[in-house]
Order: C-alpha cells, then structure tokens, then sequence
C-alpha cells in the first residue's frame, strides 16, 4: 500500500468517526443481546460472593500477576471451569466530555459528561472497588488466582484525547489503573491521544492493548486484513510501549469464531467482546464488558455492574 492509499484511508476514517462514536453502530445489536444475558446470568450473579479474593491487605501482591505467558498451558484450567467462573464486572468508556447540542441521543451512552464520569469512580472508590489489570483477570479465570476484593477493570476503548486529558487524573486521585484499547489510524490526531500519551499510560502501570488500526469490523476480514488491523497496529503499540501487547478488543465488540484462531497466532492472550453471551469453547477471546452510560447515575451503574456480571 503506497503512502497516498494510506491516507486516503485514514482520512476516511477519521470523517467516519467524527460524525459519531466509533462503537455506535454495535449498540442496538449489543442492547438487545444484554436482555437475553442477563437473563441467563442469574447463576453467575448469585455466584458474585464467591469470586476468590486476597482482600486489602495482599491486593499489592496480587497486581503483580505475571503475563500469561508466566502460566504454564498445562496449569490452565479447561473451558467449562472459566465459564463457570463468577465474572469480574468490567466497564468499557469511550469519550468523557460534557454534552454538545449536536450528540444525538443514541452517542450519548458513549460519552460520558465530566462529572458523571467523576460521580460514577467516587462511587466505584466509596463502595471499596479496586481496579484489577488484564493480567490479574486471566490468572484468575485460568488458575483461581486470588483477586483483590470488589475487584473492577475500567477500559477506555477507541484512543480520545480525554480519556488522557480527563480520565487518567481522576482514576489517578484513587489509584486506579485502567486498560486503554488503542485504534492506532488516530495516535497524534486532533482529538486523540499522542504515541507520547500512550507511552506514559503505559510507563505508569497501565495496560495499552489492540483495538486495530482503522475500527474495521472483524467479522468481515478476510487475508491481508489480518496484518493491516492487528498484526502491525499490535506492532506499533509494542514499538511505542516497549512491551508486549496480549490483549485485543473487537471493533463494535463484534466477533466471530474464524478471529480466534487468528488472534491467538497474532500473539493475543484474551480479548473482550461486549454485553453479549460468550463462546463456549474460547470464554477467554469472549470476555464480557458492559458499556458505562454517559445517562448512568453511579446507582444505576453499580445496579447494571451486578445484574449484568
Ligand atoms: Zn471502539
């Protein structure tokens, strides 16, 4: 692909996502799949008690899962005993930015104003939630590792300037690490966040992870769009963060069983969907993920947080 084709493209991309928040167009499908899931979670709800957790005072020795990688294949539990793991609620933003008169109704579960966002990680910290990282989360679903109590994972997906800008110093404020799910078409474009930004979220303990180069959805890939939307945007995310990248979550949260096989060969550990039901067979390239409304009050989050994990 020559320079001009690239830009060509990017541009197209970027005139898409400013008329509307890159996962918009998933939200229906999602919504209407999140009833039918949450009917079928009553077992994982009234499991919730359960989820092994180290408490306070170890919670510093539990962030230090190692990478997956550090887990041997043969230490990892089977399918059927991950998915019947009580779920770690896990919370996907997109924009955290007050409301403009020109937000449709639908963009605004996906933009969450300043000071809801604030209100609902007060509550999150008032309620004694602790953020926990990917690599905490797959030790736990593939060996019963210990979690910290009321364990949370915020994710930031789709690399706007406000989750840096905004974002960050709030968690910051009470110690919260997030995970940032980078489209790299965007780093250094008005609006988005800089190489040099993901590199500092990345150097201060949070984990940067693939969320492609241009927001293509997966479902429709097809051979060389393996390599343009995950092998080297997951290149240039190690390139900029020194480390290697393990996790991947679905443009849209949309995904099919032919992505698994090639996320895995592509170096990816797990990768997180949206509200819709898991795969039986890869629970951990199915991880489910709610999406925190710019309408939720902190109560109605943490209603949604229990009734949909
Ligand atoms: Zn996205």
């Amino acid at each position: 692909m020559n320079f001009t084709h690239y830009s060509l493209l990017a541009a197209t991309a970027l005139a898409t996502l400013s008329i509307l928040p890159a996962c918009n167009d998933a939200k229906t499908a999602a919504a209407s799949e999140n009833k039918a899931v949450t009917l079928g979670t009553a077992t994982d709800s009234a499991e919730t008690a359960t989820i092994t957790t180290a408490g306070t005072a170890t919670a510093a020795t539990t962030n230090n899962a190692g990478s997956p990688a550090t887990i041997p294949a043969t230490e990892r539990a089977d399918a059927a005993t991950i998915t019947a793991r009580p779920q770690v609620p896990i919370l996907c933003y997109h924009q955290i930015r007050d409301w403009r008169p020109r937000d449709s109704k639908g963009a605004k579960d996906y933009i969450v104003p300043v000071e809801q966002f604030k209100a609902q990680i007060k509550m999150l910290a008032d309620s004694g939630y602790h953020t926990i990282l990917p690599d905490q989360l797959y030790a736990y679903l593939t060996t019963g590792a210990a979690l910290p109590s009321k364990p949370v994972m915020l994710t930031f997906d789709d690399t706007d300037l406000d989750q840096f800008t905004i974002a960050k110093p709030t968690l910051d404020k009470y110690g919260y690490k997030a995970v940032y799910f980078i489209m790299t078409v965007s780093l250094g474009r008005p609006n988005y966040m800089s190489k040099a930004q993901v590199k500092q979220l990345s150097d201060e303990g949070n984990i940067i992870g693939s969320h492609t180069w241009d927001h293509h959805n997966v479902k429709k890939y097809q051979g060389q769009d393996w390599v343009t939307q995950i092998e080297k945007p997951t290149k240039q995310l190690e390139e900029i963060t020194g480390k290697k990248i393990n996790y991947f979550a679905y443009p849209f949260g949309l995904w099919n069983p032919e992505a698994i096989p090639e996320l895995k060969k592509r170096g990816m550990d797990a990768a997180f969907i949206l509200a819709e039901k898991r795969d039986q067979q890869d629970p951990l390239y199915t991880i489910r993920r709610i999406i925190a409304s710019g309408y939720w009050s902190p109560r109605t989050l943490h209603n949604s947080m229990v009734n949909s994990f």
